[in-house]
């Protein structure tokens, strides 16, 4: 059984700083293991809501540094290794974080293993087996990634990036797909997803099940239920938009 669990489905800075959402990331469930992705501000206090004690999780992943992907990355790595004790845990992230010193070095030390990403590799975390992608176009080293579900099924996340040449190919085959949608209409300069990106997405990629998440202000305005509506008759495809703490089971 592979199952999401949106622990908050906030992105962009007004959102997360008003908490109009939370903003605490996607727990993934494969039978008895969990997968933590992007614990941005509120990760714990979420999964205390939920009764998911952090030491049931022993594997995070982190798509890139920015604060609404990131910040609880070291709150919760205390946890896991209780206080930095306990040598326990496996975190995935970008080098970037490293560099800029943003995983705390006595935490660093008392993972059991930590994995510097790089571009369409290969990982496994206890269950899971998961792939990246080339970087994305974001004002951050930032990597998409794409879950194996079960043999023959896929799982994109399409995480922080602008709409670029290439970001197709990279998806191309998967079952299901998330994908953060931050805006509703395009900007010029701003590096994240509008609604329409992600129809030219759907129109190619015709995946089974589309889930949007990671709202910012203009896509909470337009009323994400709504836009997902549309997007599923306009395209004949099953387009969900998230709400925290919905569940969906693969
Ligand atoms: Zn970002």
């Amino acid at each position: 059984m592979f199952e999401i669990l949106f622990l908050g489905t906030a992105g962009a800075r007004y959102v997360v700083a008003k908490q109009l959402r939370a903003s605490a990331g996607l727990l993934f469930r494969n039978d008895r293991d969990y997968l933590l992705i992007d614990p941005g501000p509120g990760t714990l206090v979420y999964l205390a809501k939920y009764k998911l004690y952090p030491e049931k999780i022993k594997s995070l992943l982190v798509s890139h540094k920015h604060l609404d992907h990131s910040a609880d990355l070291n709150i919760l790595v205390d946890a896991i290794t209780e206080g930095g004790f306990k040598k326990r845990g496996k975190v995935f992230l970008p080098e970037e974080i490293l560099l800029e010193g943003l995983l705390l070095p006595y935490l660093k030390e008392a993972l059991k293993e930590l994995v510097i990403l790089s571009e369409k590799n290969t990982y496994h975390a206890e269950s899971f087996v998961f792939h990246t992608t080339r970087k994305l176009l974001h004002s951050a080293e930032t990597f998409g990634f794409i879950f194996e579900v079960d043999k023959n099924k896929k799982l994109g996340l399409i995480t922080d990036t602008a709409y670029f040449d290439g970001l197709l190919e990279e998806f191309k085959g998967v079952s299901y797909l998330i994908i953060n949608t931050v805006r509703y209409q395009p900007k010029e300069g701003v590096l994240h997803l509008s609604i329409p990106d992600v129809k030219l997405l759907l129109m190619e990629l015709q995946p089974e099940i589309t889930v949007l998440t990671h709202f910012g202000m203009t896509m909470l305005k337009a009323n994400p239920f709504r836009v997902a509506r549309e997007l599923s008759s306009e395209l004949n495809l099953k387009v969900l938009s998230a709400y925290d703490g919905m569940k969906l089971s693969l």
